[in-house]
Parts: structure tokens; C-alpha cells; sequence
């Protein structure tokens, strides 16, 4: 399953950056997920309760960041946010565009740790 294998990279690559910052759990992993990166937010969720049970991420709230796919338009010399991710073409003039700024993200945007002696409940 593609999503869980992109879940299983998240896992590995949080559990090693908390491991090297001492954590002794993480809280919360934040993921940015362009509109055109090609994943289902439902499957990656699914994917991630499972993935992440015996490890230091079990319990771990996965939030998902959905970033809109958003174009360059020349005719406007714009940014536009694209309503649907199937038509290239600028929403306001209708000028075909093949410079994608935003959408194809994939990629962990921060992760929230708890720390060994952090009696704190900030
Ligand atoms: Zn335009």
C-alpha cells in the first residue's frame, strides 16, 4: 500500500530525530500533503494508527496539513489557488499554466516530543 509505506518513511525518519533530541514519546506529528501528491488523507490516516502501534509514536496525534495545488499565471502575472487539481488552467483567465508552485508536498512539517524528567505540562 502506497500510504502506508510513505507512513512507515515518517515513522522512521520522526522516531530517529526524536530519538537524537532524547524523547521519550512523541505527542504529535504534523504532515504537509499537497493536493497533488497523490495520497488519501482517510488511507494515510488508517495507515498511520496502525504503523505506529509498539512504537514511540503510538497514541501520537497525525495531523494533516493539506496544502491546495496553486499555479503561476502569466496571463495575470498571479498566483492561483486551484479549486480542482485535474485542470492546469488559471481561474480567473482560463490561461493554461505548467508552473506549479504548491501541491506536490510531501513531507513532515514538525513533530511535538515529550522528554525523559519533563514533569512540565506545558
Ligand atoms: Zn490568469
Amino acid at each position: 500500500v502506497h500510504e502506508l509505506s510513505i507512513v512507515e518513511s515518517v515513522i522512521e525518519a520522526v522516531t530517529e530525530a526524536a530519538e537524537k533530541a532524547g524523547a521519550r514519546k512523541v505527542t504529535v506529528v504534523t504532515l504537509r500533503v499537497g493536493a497533488l501528491a497523490g495520497v488519501v488523507e482517510d488511507a494515510l490516516r488508517f495507515s498511520y494508527d496502525i504503523a505506529t502501534e509498539d512504537t514511540m509514536l503510538a497514541g501520537s496525534q497525525f495531523v494533516v496539513h493539506a496544502l491546495p495545488a496553486v499555479i503561476h499565471c502569466d496571463a495575470c502575472n498571479a498566483d492561483r489557488e486551484l479549486s480542482a487539481t485535474l485542470n492546469f488552467s488559471c481561474p480567473i483567465c482560463e490561461t493554461l499554466s505548467l508552473q506549479l508552485l504548491q501541491g506536490r508536498e510531501l513531507e513532515i512539517e514538525s513533530f511535538e516530543i515529550e522528554v525523559d524528567g519533563d514533569d512540565s505540562n506545558s
